[in-house]
């Protein structure tokens, strides 16, 4: 016979999230620490094979604890509820009820959160939002995703899809969005935008780009976010400036945000985010000069989240159990 710590058993909880490329899995204890974790690759678009997969990682992490709720995170819409997923970016899911068929096949408890609801709450909860009770949290990777915790809630709106910030027109018939507008602030401060600035600059083949081509060998189409980021990290000049240039765009953004929702703080987090300074301090540098009644009103800080990628597993896990016990 296993005699479980009851308190441990109560505890643990599965957070799933899935992204485009990957679905990463972490068992979750109550105090928010990753105990063990598994990854699958994203299967096709076919609904049934991400079940059928998350029901392999649920399976794979739970063998050996009792776990009480299963939290799945995801880009795209769920419904207030967290029981159906009404439209996502990577995969096949439209109106799609993914709670009643997981609940169905893992005989667990599961709630659906938006990805970054999910790491919006676990900032919050265990990480750099702690204590704030108006937190934004923006997460740069391929877009930009935003979420609010609001006087202890998560804060999604009247019908659960509140905080797509990405997509606030920063720059009147700027570059095209995916989302059909033009200008829309992922296209200025994301991941996704620091590459294209950067392939711009290699492309125009100037003698400041030169570090740049030599890291991808040439390749221009290899220049990401991601590299000019390491590059900047290690000193290049012409990707600090890169940088510098998405966090002022940032900073921008965040005044506006500033003007209409009047947060205590924002957290930055993401793939982005790891830039940390090079990217923060001119963002709050242009913040500052942003912010409408700069000067006579307080202002929210700026921080880097604390929590990495783990982010989102920790948080859908965490809002899955808030959302068993009721
Ligand atoms: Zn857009």
């Amino acid at each position: 016979m296993r005699l479980a710590n009851p308190m441990r058993r109560r505890g643990l909880a599965i957070g799933i999230d899935i992204g485009g490329t990957k679905v990463a899995a972490g068992l979750i204890d109550a105090s928010g620490r990753v105990l063990a974790e598994a990854r699958r690759s994203t299967p096709g678009h076919d609904p049934r094979e991400v079940e059928a997969v998350i029901v392999e990682l649920v399976r794979e992490l739970s063998a050996e604890h009792h776990v009480w709720s299963v939290g799945i995170g995801a880009a795209g819409w769920m419904d207030l509820a967290g029981s159906t997923v009404l439209f996502s970016p990577h995969l096949a899911w439209r109106n799609e009820p993914l709670r009643e068929n997981l609940e169905r096949l893992l005989r667990r408890r599961v709630f659906l959160v938006n990805d970054a609801d999910g790491a919006a709450w676990a900032e919050w909860r265990y990480g750099a939002g702690a204590g704030e009770s108006r937190m934004v949290c923006i997460t740069l990777g391929t877009g930009i995703g935003g979420a609010m915790v609001m006087d202890g809630r998560l804060e999604r709106g009247r019908f659960g899809v509140a905080g797509e910030f990405g997509h606030q027109v920063i720059m009147p018939g700027g570059q095209r969005c995916e989302c059909g507008n033009r200008g829309c602030w992922e296209q200025y401060a994301s991941g996704n935008a620091l590459g294209r600035e950067a392939r711009e600059l290699a492309a125009a083949n100037s003698p400041v780009a030169q570090e740049l081509l030599r890291a991808v060998g040439g390749r221009i189409g290899d220049v990401t976010g991601a590299v000019v980021t390491r590059l900047a990290l290690e000193g290049d000049p012409a990707s600090v400036e890169l940088l510098e240039e998405a966090g002022e765009w940032l900073g921008l953004g965040l005044a506006n945000l500033a003007a209409a929702l009047d947060p205590g703080m924002f957290v930055i987090g993401g793939g982005l985010g790891a830039a940390g300074d090079l990217l923060l301090e001119p963002a709050r540098r242009s913040f500052a000069r942003n912010l409408t009644g700069r000067g006579f009103r307080p202002a929210a800080s700026i921080r880097p989240a604390a929590l990495g990628p783990a982010a989102g597993m920790i948080g859908a896990a965490d809002l899955s159990r808030i959302a068993a016990r009721r």
